[in-house]
Protein backbone atom coordinates (compact mmCIF):
# COMPACT_ATOMS: atom_id res chain seq x y z
CA UNK A 1 0.00 0.00 0.00
CA UNK A 2 1.17 3.47 -0.94
CA UNK A 3 2.05 5.93 2.02
CA UNK A 4 -0.83 8.04 3.24
CA UNK A 5 -3.78 4.93 2.41
CA UNK A 6 -5.51 4.18 -1.12
CA UNK A 7 -6.54 6.96 -3.12
CA UNK A 8 -8.73 5.07 -5.61
CA UNK A 9 -11.61 6.68 -6.63
CA UNK A 10 -15.21 5.94 -5.25
CA UNK A 11 -18.19 5.26 -7.66
CA UNK A 12 -21.16 7.36 -6.41
CA UNK A 13 -23.51 4.33 -6.99
CA UNK A 14 -21.38 3.16 -3.49
CA UNK A 15 -22.10 5.92 -1.92
CA UNK A 16 -24.54 5.53 0.19
CA UNK A 17 -25.52 8.34 2.10
CA UNK A 18 -23.57 12.14 1.46
CA UNK A 19 -23.20 13.16 5.21
CA UNK A 20 -22.73 17.15 3.53
CA UNK A 21 -22.76 18.69 0.31
CA UNK A 22 -22.20 21.80 -1.56
CA UNK A 23 -22.05 23.03 -4.70
CA UNK A 24 -17.75 24.17 -4.16
CA UNK A 25 -15.88 21.60 -2.05
CA UNK A 26 -12.44 22.82 -1.19
CA UNK A 27 -9.89 20.35 0.44
CA UNK A 28 -7.81 22.31 2.24
CA UNK A 29 -7.64 25.35 3.99
CA UNK A 30 -4.40 27.48 3.61
CA UNK A 31 -3.50 29.88 0.56
CA UNK A 32 -4.88 28.05 -2.56
CA UNK A 33 -7.53 26.78 -0.55
CA UNK A 34 -8.81 30.19 1.11
CA UNK A 35 -8.27 31.76 -2.43
CA UNK A 36 -10.42 29.20 -3.78
CA UNK A 37 -13.48 29.78 -1.22
CA UNK A 38 -13.58 33.05 -1.77
CA UNK A 39 -12.89 33.19 -5.08
CA UNK A 40 -15.73 30.33 -5.46
CA UNK A 41 -18.64 32.01 -3.25
CA UNK A 42 -17.57 35.62 -5.07
CA UNK A 43 -19.61 33.73 -7.68
CA UNK A 44 -22.68 33.11 -5.58
CA UNK A 45 -21.73 29.29 -4.79
CA UNK A 46 -22.54 27.43 -1.60
CA UNK A 47 -18.87 26.64 -0.73
CA UNK A 48 -17.48 23.82 1.84
CA UNK A 49 -14.18 23.48 2.95
CA UNK A 50 -12.34 20.23 4.32
CA UNK A 51 -9.70 20.81 6.59
CA UNK A 52 -7.53 17.87 7.93
CA UNK A 53 -6.48 19.79 10.84
CA UNK A 54 -8.04 21.96 13.57
CA UNK A 55 -7.30 25.19 12.82
CA UNK A 56 -7.19 27.59 8.98
CA UNK A 57 -3.93 28.42 7.84
CA UNK A 58 -1.35 25.41 6.52
CA UNK A 59 2.09 25.97 5.74
CA UNK A 60 0.89 29.42 4.94
CA UNK A 61 -0.03 31.06 7.83
CA UNK A 62 3.81 29.68 9.35
CA UNK A 63 5.32 30.83 5.78
CA UNK A 64 7.66 34.18 6.09
CA UNK A 65 4.87 36.06 3.63
CA UNK A 66 6.69 36.81 0.61
CA UNK A 67 3.88 37.44 -1.99
CA UNK A 68 5.33 37.10 -5.84
CA UNK A 69 3.76 39.98 -7.33
CA UNK A 70 4.71 42.78 -9.67
CA UNK A 71 4.20 44.71 -12.89
CA UNK A 72 3.62 47.94 -11.04
CA UNK A 73 1.69 47.07 -7.98
CA UNK A 74 0.77 50.41 -5.85
CA UNK A 75 3.60 49.19 -2.96
CA UNK A 76 6.09 49.14 -6.09
CA UNK A 77 4.67 52.60 -7.07
CA UNK A 78 5.22 53.76 -3.44
CA UNK A 79 8.05 52.34 -3.30
CA UNK A 80 9.47 54.45 -6.21
CA UNK A 81 10.08 51.29 -8.53
CA UNK A 82 9.06 50.84 -11.99
CA UNK A 83 7.92 47.59 -13.15
CA UNK A 84 5.64 46.43 -15.99
CA UNK A 85 4.10 43.27 -16.83
CA UNK A 86 6.07 42.80 -19.86
CA UNK A 87 9.21 43.21 -17.47
CA UNK A 88 7.65 40.80 -14.65
CA UNK A 89 7.05 38.23 -17.47
CA UNK A 90 10.76 38.34 -18.67
CA UNK A 91 12.15 37.56 -15.51
CA UNK A 92 9.65 34.98 -14.78
CA UNK A 93 10.66 33.32 -17.87
CA UNK A 94 14.12 33.55 -17.90
CA UNK A 95 14.53 32.18 -13.80
CA UNK A 96 11.63 29.82 -13.00
CA UNK A 97 12.47 27.13 -15.52
CA UNK A 98 13.58 25.06 -17.50
CA UNK A 99 9.69 23.30 -17.13
CA UNK A 100 7.64 26.15 -17.16
CA UNK A 101 4.07 26.24 -18.07
CA UNK A 102 3.85 29.44 -20.39
CA UNK A 103 0.16 29.75 -20.12
CA UNK A 104 0.16 30.43 -16.35
CA UNK A 105 3.27 33.21 -16.49
CA UNK A 106 2.10 35.22 -19.12
CA UNK A 107 -1.65 35.73 -17.04
CA UNK A 108 0.53 35.94 -14.01
CA UNK A 109 2.32 38.57 -15.24
CA UNK A 110 -0.51 40.22 -16.60
CA UNK A 111 -2.87 40.27 -13.62
CA UNK A 112 -0.44 40.44 -11.13
CA UNK A 113 -1.59 44.20 -10.00
CA UNK A 114 -4.78 43.30 -9.99
CA UNK A 115 -4.51 40.41 -8.00
CA UNK A 116 -2.25 42.63 -5.26
CA UNK A 117 -5.21 44.70 -5.55
CA UNK A 118 -7.43 42.36 -4.67
CA UNK A 119 -5.64 40.93 -1.89
CA UNK A 120 -5.35 44.59 -0.81
CA UNK A 121 -9.30 44.78 -0.89
CA UNK A 122 -9.58 41.34 0.88
CA UNK A 123 -7.69 43.34 4.33
CA UNK A 124 -4.23 42.29 3.68
CA UNK A 125 -1.90 44.86 5.02
CA UNK A 126 1.14 46.11 3.53
CA UNK A 127 3.59 48.35 4.54
CA UNK A 128 5.29 50.85 1.85
CA UNK A 129 8.98 50.35 2.59
CA UNK A 130 11.76 49.17 0.96
CA UNK A 131 14.12 46.14 2.73
CA UNK A 132 17.80 46.44 0.62
CA UNK A 133 20.22 43.90 2.87
CA UNK A 134 21.15 40.46 2.12
CA UNK A 135 18.74 38.47 4.13
CA UNK A 136 16.08 35.73 3.42
CA UNK A 137 13.70 38.07 5.04
CA UNK A 138 13.77 41.97 5.80
CA UNK A 139 14.39 42.89 9.30
CA UNK A 140 11.03 44.21 10.38
CA UNK A 141 7.49 44.87 8.70
CA UNK A 142 9.17 46.22 5.85
CA UNK A 143 6.74 45.54 2.54
CA UNK A 144 9.08 44.75 -0.17
CA UNK A 145 12.07 43.14 -0.89
CA UNK A 146 14.03 41.45 -4.12
CA UNK A 147 13.08 37.82 -3.58
CA UNK A 148 14.12 36.07 -6.79
CA UNK A 149 18.21 37.33 -7.67
CA UNK A 150 16.10 39.93 -10.02
CA UNK A 151 19.03 42.46 -9.27
CA UNK A 152 21.38 39.88 -9.85
CA UNK A 153 23.71 38.17 -12.74
CA UNK A 154 22.08 36.86 -15.30
CA UNK A 155 18.71 38.27 -15.01
CA UNK A 156 19.96 42.02 -14.05
CA UNK A 157 21.56 42.24 -17.88
CA UNK A 158 18.49 40.37 -19.37
CA UNK A 159 15.53 42.74 -17.89
CA UNK A 160 15.68 45.68 -15.41
CA UNK A 161 15.00 44.83 -12.22
CA UNK A 162 12.41 45.54 -9.71
CA UNK A 163 11.59 43.75 -6.45
CA UNK A 164 9.13 41.72 -6.38
CA UNK A 165 8.93 40.17 -3.01
CA UNK A 166 5.31 41.93 -1.22
CA UNK A 167 4.66 40.90 2.58
CA UNK A 168 1.86 41.49 4.33
CA UNK A 169 2.65 43.74 7.43
CA UNK A 170 2.97 42.05 10.47
CA UNK A 171 4.57 42.63 13.97
CA UNK A 172 6.73 40.01 15.92
CA UNK A 173 6.81 37.74 13.31
CA UNK A 174 8.60 34.45 13.90
CA UNK A 175 8.74 32.44 10.18
CA UNK A 176 8.12 28.69 11.40
CA UNK A 177 5.78 29.26 13.94
CA UNK A 178 3.30 32.40 12.73
CA UNK A 179 5.79 34.32 10.11
CA UNK A 180 4.38 37.19 7.70
CA UNK A 181 2.12 34.42 6.02
CA UNK A 182 0.17 34.77 9.45
CA UNK A 183 -1.17 38.27 8.19
CA UNK A 184 -1.78 37.07 4.59
CA UNK A 185 -4.29 33.94 5.86
CA UNK A 186 -6.21 35.98 8.72
CA UNK A 187 -7.99 38.18 6.08
CA UNK A 188 -8.21 35.41 3.42
CA UNK A 189 -9.72 32.90 5.54
CA UNK A 190 -11.95 36.28 7.22
CA UNK A 191 -12.90 36.77 3.84
CA UNK A 192 -14.07 33.46 2.71
CA UNK A 193 -15.73 32.70 6.19
CA UNK A 194 -17.87 36.54 5.43
CA UNK A 195 -18.45 35.51 2.18
CA UNK A 196 -20.55 32.12 3.14
CA UNK A 197 -17.79 28.87 3.04
CA UNK A 198 -18.37 27.01 4.99
CA UNK A 199 -15.55 25.49 7.02
CA UNK A 200 -15.34 21.38 8.44
CA UNK A 201 -12.11 20.41 10.28
CA UNK A 202 -10.57 17.71 11.57
CA UNK A 203 -11.35 15.94 8.36
CA UNK A 204 -8.53 14.12 5.87
CA UNK A 205 -9.67 13.79 2.15
CA UNK A 206 -8.52 10.19 1.36
CA UNK A 207 -10.41 9.87 -2.47
CA UNK A 208 -12.42 11.78 -4.97
CA UNK A 209 -16.08 10.28 -5.76
CA UNK A 210 -16.60 9.36 -9.37
CA UNK A 211 -20.02 9.82 -10.99
CA UNK A 212 -21.15 7.38 -13.88
CA UNK A 213 -19.93 9.46 -16.46
CA UNK A 214 -16.64 10.12 -15.66
CA UNK A 215 -17.67 13.47 -13.63
CA UNK A 216 -15.98 14.14 -10.08
CA UNK A 217 -19.36 13.88 -7.63
CA UNK A 218 -17.65 14.82 -4.13
CA UNK A 219 -14.62 13.29 -1.76
CA UNK A 220 -14.60 10.67 0.64
CA UNK A 221 -12.80 11.97 3.57
CA UNK A 222 -11.97 10.57 7.61
CA UNK A 223 -13.24 12.71 10.79
CA UNK A 224 -12.64 11.53 14.12
CA UNK A 225 -12.43 7.57 12.71
CA UNK A 226 -15.68 7.74 10.64
CA UNK A 227 -15.53 7.70 6.91
CA UNK A 228 -17.76 10.40 5.71
CA UNK A 229 -18.50 11.65 1.82
CA UNK A 230 -19.53 15.09 0.59
CA UNK A 231 -21.34 15.97 -2.52
CA UNK A 232 -19.94 18.49 -4.78
CA UNK A 233 -22.87 19.56 -6.89
CA UNK A 234 -20.84 21.83 -9.35
CA UNK A 235 -16.86 20.62 -8.57
CA UNK A 236 -13.80 19.86 -6.21
CA UNK A 237 -11.05 22.17 -5.68
CA UNK A 238 -7.64 20.18 -4.44
CA UNK A 239 -5.69 22.74 -2.29
CA UNK A 240 -4.32 20.60 -0.01
CA UNK A 241 -0.38 21.71 -0.66
CA UNK A 242 2.56 19.30 -1.89
CA UNK A 243 3.66 16.04 -1.44
CA UNK A 244 6.97 17.08 0.22
CA UNK A 245 5.82 14.61 3.40
CA UNK A 246 5.36 11.82 1.31
CA UNK A 247 9.05 9.58 1.71
CA UNK A 248 7.64 7.96 -1.35
CA UNK A 249 6.83 10.18 -3.37
CA UNK A 250 9.81 12.39 -2.70
CA UNK A 251 12.40 9.48 -3.10
CA UNK A 252 10.46 8.46 -6.58
CA UNK A 253 10.91 11.62 -7.57
CA UNK A 254 12.50 14.23 -6.45
CA UNK A 255 15.59 12.02 -4.62
CA UNK A 256 17.97 14.99 -4.09
CA UNK A 257 15.11 16.41 -1.25
CA UNK A 258 15.16 12.89 0.67
CA UNK A 259 15.31 13.19 4.01
CA UNK A 260 15.24 16.94 3.70
CA UNK A 261 11.81 18.18 3.65
CA UNK A 262 11.34 21.94 4.55
CA UNK A 263 9.22 24.99 4.62
CA UNK A 264 6.42 22.39 4.08
CA UNK A 265 3.97 21.17 6.72
CA UNK A 266 3.10 17.35 7.42
CA UNK A 267 -0.50 17.23 6.20
CA UNK A 268 1.55 17.72 2.86
CA UNK A 269 1.62 13.96 2.13
CA UNK A 270 0.38 14.12 -1.24
CA UNK A 271 -2.82 12.29 -0.95
CA UNK A 272 -4.69 14.99 -3.46
CA UNK A 273 -2.32 14.62 -6.02
CA UNK A 274 -2.24 10.49 -6.04
CA UNK A 275 -6.51 10.79 -5.50
CA UNK A 276 -6.46 12.70 -8.79
CA UNK A 277 -3.76 10.60 -10.61
CA UNK A 278 -6.20 7.83 -9.53
CA UNK A 279 -9.25 9.09 -11.43
CA UNK A 280 -6.64 9.51 -14.68
CA UNK A 281 -5.15 12.79 -13.80
CA UNK A 282 -1.64 14.18 -15.39
CA UNK A 283 1.28 15.64 -13.12
CA UNK A 284 3.99 17.89 -14.03
CA UNK A 285 7.24 19.07 -12.98
CA UNK A 286 7.26 16.09 -10.33
CA UNK A 287 11.24 16.55 -10.44
CA UNK A 288 10.91 19.92 -9.18
CA UNK A 289 12.12 21.80 -5.88
CA UNK A 290 12.40 24.81 -4.13
CA UNK A 291 15.77 24.79 -1.76
CA UNK A 292 17.28 26.62 1.32
CA UNK A 293 20.29 26.55 2.54
CA UNK A 294 20.31 27.25 6.02
CA UNK A 295 23.18 30.02 6.49
CA UNK A 296 22.85 34.02 6.55
CA UNK A 297 22.65 35.21 2.90
CA UNK A 298 24.84 38.19 3.86
CA UNK A 299 27.68 36.05 4.87
CA UNK A 300 27.55 34.51 1.54
CA UNK A 301 27.64 37.55 -0.20
CA UNK A 302 31.09 38.56 1.28
CA UNK A 303 32.33 35.66 1.04
CA UNK A 304 32.37 32.51 -2.15
CA UNK A 305 30.22 29.61 -1.82
CA UNK A 306 32.41 26.28 -3.13
CA UNK A 307 31.54 22.47 -3.61
CA UNK A 308 33.18 19.14 -2.21
CA UNK A 309 35.91 19.95 -4.96
CA UNK A 310 36.87 23.65 -4.06
CA UNK A 311 35.39 25.35 -6.69
CA UNK A 312 32.38 28.14 -6.74
CA UNK A 313 29.01 27.14 -7.70
CA UNK A 314 27.30 30.51 -8.36
CA UNK A 315 27.48 34.07 -8.11
CA UNK A 316 26.60 34.64 -3.93
CA UNK A 317 24.63 37.84 -4.62
CA UNK A 318 22.21 36.08 -6.34
CA UNK A 319 18.95 34.75 -4.47
CA UNK A 320 19.86 32.49 -1.96
CA UNK A 321 17.10 29.86 -2.71
CA UNK A 322 19.16 29.83 -5.97
CA UNK A 323 22.18 29.43 -4.16
CA UNK A 324 20.16 26.01 -2.02
CA UNK A 325 18.83 24.78 -5.56
CA UNK A 326 22.60 25.05 -7.01
CA UNK A 327 24.37 23.06 -4.36
CA UNK A 328 21.13 20.41 -3.25
CA UNK A 329 20.41 19.48 -7.01
CA UNK A 330 24.38 20.27 -8.77
CA UNK A 331 26.69 19.49 -6.45
CA UNK A 332 24.82 16.90 -4.04
CA UNK A 333 24.18 19.34 -1.10
CA UNK A 334 28.06 19.42 -0.31
CA UNK A 335 29.14 23.50 0.24
CA UNK A 336 30.91 25.53 2.47
CA UNK A 337 31.36 29.27 2.77
CA UNK A 338 34.97 30.44 2.36
CA UNK A 339 35.26 34.22 4.21
CA UNK A 340 37.60 36.55 5.64
CA UNK A 341 37.68 38.15 8.98
CA UNK A 342 36.26 41.46 7.20
CA UNK A 343 33.36 39.31 5.55
CA UNK A 344 32.43 38.21 9.34
CA UNK A 345 31.99 41.04 10.84
CA UNK A 346 30.66 43.27 7.86
CA UNK A 347 28.07 39.91 8.13
CA UNK A 348 27.43 40.07 11.98
CA UNK A 349 26.99 43.83 11.59
CA UNK A 350 23.98 43.76 9.18
CA UNK A 351 22.85 40.79 10.05
CA UNK A 352 18.90 39.62 10.05
CA UNK A 353 17.82 37.45 12.70
CA UNK A 354 16.11 35.06 10.82
CA UNK A 355 15.59 32.25 13.83
CA UNK A 356 18.90 30.44 12.44
CA UNK A 357 21.77 30.43 14.78
CA UNK A 358 24.49 32.89 14.21
CA UNK A 359 26.94 31.10 11.64
CA UNK A 360 30.10 29.23 13.22
CA UNK A 361 33.14 28.48 11.18
CA UNK A 362 33.89 24.91 11.12
CA UNK A 363 37.49 25.36 10.62
CA UNK A 364 39.44 28.79 10.32
CA UNK A 365 43.66 28.90 9.42
CA UNK A 366 45.38 31.08 7.71
CA UNK A 367 46.94 28.18 5.36
CA UNK A 368 44.60 26.81 2.34
CA UNK A 369 46.62 23.94 2.39
CA UNK A 370 45.48 23.29 5.93
CA UNK A 371 41.18 24.08 5.03
CA UNK A 372 41.61 21.61 1.89
CA UNK A 373 43.03 18.87 4.11
CA UNK A 374 40.10 19.44 7.07
CA UNK A 375 37.22 19.92 3.85
CA UNK A 376 38.46 16.96 2.37
CA UNK A 377 38.93 19.32 -0.57
CA UNK A 378 41.95 17.98 -3.29
CA UNK A 379 45.07 19.77 -2.85
CA UNK A 380 45.15 22.95 -4.33
CA UNK A 381 41.88 23.25 -5.34
CA UNK A 382 40.89 25.68 -2.61
CA UNK A 383 43.87 27.67 -3.14
CA UNK A 384 43.30 27.94 -6.55
CA UNK A 385 40.14 29.25 -6.04
CA UNK A 386 40.53 31.78 -3.77
CA UNK A 387 43.47 32.98 -6.28
CA UNK A 388 41.68 33.46 -8.86
CA UNK A 389 39.02 34.83 -6.68
CA UNK A 390 41.35 37.38 -5.17
CA UNK A 391 43.17 37.81 -8.57
CA UNK A 392 39.59 39.26 -10.42
CA UNK A 393 38.87 40.83 -7.22
CA UNK A 394 41.82 43.04 -7.10
CA UNK A 395 39.89 45.02 -10.06
CA UNK A 396 36.74 44.61 -8.52
CA UNK A 397 35.73 42.24 -11.01
CA UNK A 398 34.39 38.67 -10.72
CA UNK A 399 34.18 37.48 -14.50
CA UNK A 400 33.58 33.77 -13.32
CA UNK A 401 30.25 34.18 -12.14
CA UNK A 402 29.31 37.80 -12.19
CA UNK A 403 28.78 38.67 -8.83
CA UNK A 404 28.34 42.38 -8.56
CA UNK A 405 31.45 44.56 -7.81
CA UNK A 406 29.53 45.70 -4.59
CA UNK A 407 30.58 42.88 -3.00
CA UNK A 408 33.82 41.60 -4.63
CA UNK A 409 36.62 42.15 -2.27
CA UNK A 410 39.57 39.94 -2.09
CA UNK A 411 39.59 37.35 0.88
CA UNK A 412 42.57 37.91 3.47
CA UNK A 413 44.22 35.23 6.05
CA UNK A 414 42.87 33.76 8.48
CA UNK A 415 39.67 31.96 6.19
CA UNK A 416 36.70 30.98 8.58
CA UNK A 417 35.09 27.83 6.87
CA UNK A 418 31.06 27.58 7.35
CA UNK A 419 29.98 23.81 6.74
CA UNK A 420 27.08 23.89 4.43
CA UNK A 421 26.43 20.00 4.04
CA UNK A 422 23.54 18.98 5.80
CA UNK A 423 22.09 22.37 6.08
CA UNK A 424 20.08 22.39 2.75
CA UNK A 425 16.31 21.71 2.91
CA UNK A 426 13.51 22.48 0.19
CA UNK A 427 9.39 21.51 -1.19
CA UNK A 428 8.13 19.70 -3.99
CA UNK A 429 6.81 21.76 -6.92
CA UNK A 430 5.52 19.23 -8.93
CA UNK A 431 2.07 18.25 -9.03
CA UNK A 432 -1.22 18.38 -11.38
CA UNK A 433 -1.29 19.83 -14.56
CA UNK A 434 -3.87 22.41 -14.56
CA UNK A 435 -4.86 25.09 -17.16
CA UNK A 436 -5.22 28.69 -16.44
CA UNK A 437 -8.90 28.25 -14.42
CA UNK A 438 -7.55 25.20 -12.49
CA UNK A 439 -9.27 23.03 -14.61
CA UNK A 440 -7.28 19.47 -14.07
CA UNK A 441 -5.71 17.67 -17.26
CA UNK A 442 -6.21 14.12 -17.92
CA UNK A 443 -3.29 12.09 -19.41
CA UNK A 444 -4.94 12.96 -22.91
CA UNK A 445 -4.80 16.91 -22.31
CA UNK A 446 -8.80 16.97 -21.47
CA UNK A 447 -9.98 18.30 -18.23
CA UNK A 448 -11.90 16.46 -15.78
CA UNK A 449 -15.01 17.30 -15.41
CA UNK A 450 -15.82 18.94 -12.17
CA UNK A 451 -12.18 18.83 -10.68
CA UNK A 452 -9.77 21.89 -9.80
CA UNK A 453 -6.75 22.46 -8.20
CA UNK A 454 -4.68 25.08 -7.36
CA UNK A 455 -1.01 25.38 -5.11
CA UNK A 456 1.68 23.14 -4.18
CA UNK A 457 -1.02 20.07 -5.02
CA UNK A 458 -0.62 21.43 -8.68
CA UNK A 459 2.48 22.79 -11.10
CA UNK A 460 2.71 26.64 -10.54
CA UNK A 461 4.38 29.44 -12.12
CA UNK A 462 7.81 27.84 -10.90
CA UNK A 463 9.51 24.51 -12.05
CA UNK A 464 13.35 24.38 -12.49
CA UNK A 465 13.58 27.90 -10.59
CA UNK A 466 12.27 29.63 -8.03
CA UNK A 467 11.93 32.84 -6.48
CA UNK A 468 10.86 33.74 -2.54
CA UNK A 469 6.59 34.42 -2.99
CA UNK A 470 6.01 32.35 -6.17
CA UNK A 471 4.11 29.70 -4.26
CA UNK A 472 1.84 31.97 -1.67
CA UNK A 473 1.58 34.32 -5.06
CA UNK A 474 0.87 31.87 -7.62
CA UNK A 475 -1.79 29.37 -4.84
CA UNK A 476 -3.57 32.86 -4.19
CA UNK A 477 -3.98 33.42 -7.53
CA UNK A 478 -4.16 30.51 -9.06
CA UNK A 479 -6.80 29.46 -6.18
CA UNK A 480 -9.31 32.19 -6.57
CA UNK A 481 -9.40 31.50 -10.21
CA UNK A 482 -9.87 27.39 -9.48
CA UNK A 483 -12.37 28.63 -7.18
CA UNK A 484 -14.38 30.75 -9.69
CA UNK A 485 -14.23 27.97 -12.27
CA UNK A 486 -15.68 25.44 -10.27
CA UNK A 487 -18.85 27.53 -9.16
CA UNK A 488 -19.19 28.58 -12.67
CA UNK A 489 -19.24 25.16 -13.89
C1 LIG B 1 8.58 28.29 7.25
C2 LIG B 1 8.00 28.50 5.88
C3 LIG B 1 8.31 29.64 5.15
C4 LIG B 1 7.77 29.84 3.87
N1 LIG B 1 7.93 31.04 3.25
C5 LIG B 1 7.29 31.27 2.08
C6 LIG B 1 7.25 32.57 1.52
O1 LIG B 1 7.74 33.54 2.10
N2 LIG B 1 6.63 32.72 0.31
C7 LIG B 1 6.05 31.67 -0.35
O2 LIG B 1 5.54 31.87 -1.44
N3 LIG B 1 6.04 30.44 0.19
C8 LIG B 1 6.61 30.22 1.40
N4 LIG B 1 6.53 29.00 1.98
C9 LIG B 1 5.85 27.93 1.25
C10 LIG B 1 4.34 28.14 1.28
O3 LIG B 1 3.90 28.39 2.58
C11 LIG B 1 3.60 26.93 0.73
O4 LIG B 1 4.23 26.45 -0.43
C12 LIG B 1 2.17 27.34 0.43
O5 LIG B 1 1.52 27.59 1.65
C13 LIG B 1 1.47 26.29 -0.39
O6 LIG B 1 0.12 26.65 -0.49
P1 LIG B 1 -0.98 25.51 -0.50
O7 LIG B 1 -2.29 26.19 -0.46
O8 LIG B 1 -0.67 24.58 -1.59
O9 LIG B 1 -0.69 24.73 0.86
P2 LIG B 1 -1.01 25.17 2.37
O10 LIG B 1 -1.00 26.64 2.50
O11 LIG B 1 -0.12 24.38 3.25
O12 LIG B 1 -2.49 24.66 2.56
C14 LIG B 1 -2.79 23.28 2.41
C15 LIG B 1 -3.84 22.90 3.45
O13 LIG B 1 -4.37 21.64 3.10
C16 LIG B 1 -4.50 20.86 4.28
N5 LIG B 1 -4.50 19.44 3.88
C17 LIG B 1 -3.47 18.70 3.43
N6 LIG B 1 -3.87 17.46 3.14
C18 LIG B 1 -5.19 17.42 3.38
C19 LIG B 1 -6.18 16.40 3.27
N7 LIG B 1 -5.87 15.16 2.84
N8 LIG B 1 -7.46 16.69 3.62
C20 LIG B 1 -7.80 17.94 4.06
N9 LIG B 1 -6.89 18.94 4.19
C21 LIG B 1 -5.61 18.68 3.85
C22 LIG B 1 -3.32 21.27 5.13
O14 LIG B 1 -3.51 20.93 6.49
C23 LIG B 1 -3.26 22.78 4.85
O15 LIG B 1 -4.07 23.48 5.77
C24 LIG B 1 6.99 28.82 3.28
C25 LIG B 1 6.67 27.67 4.01
C26 LIG B 1 7.13 27.53 5.33
C27 LIG B 1 6.69 26.34 6.13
Amino acid sequence: MSEGGSAKPRPAAEVSEWSAEADVVVVGYGVSGAAAAIGAAAEGADVLVVEHTGGWGGAAALAGGFIYLGGGTALQKACGFDDTPEAMHMFLSAAMGPGLDEAKIEVYAERSVEHFDWLVRCGVPFRAAFFDRPAWEPAGDEGLMYSGGENAYPFADLVKPAPRGHLPQMADKRTGERGGGYMLMLPLTKTAEQSGARVRYNTRFQRLVLAADGRVAGIVARSFGEEVAIRARRGVVLAAGSFAFNAQMVARHVPALSGRPGSAVEQHDGQSIRAAQAVGADVANMWACEAAVHTDPGLMIRGIVVNARGERVINEDTYPGRIGQALMLRHDSQGFVVADEQAVEDAAANRVSSGMPAPQPRWVSDDLTELEAAMHVPAGMLAATVGLYNRHAADGQDPVHHKAARWVRPLCPPYGVFDLRGHTSGFTLGGLRTDIDGAVFDVDGEPIPGLYAAGRTTAGIAAGGYASGASLGDGSFFGRRAGRAAAKR
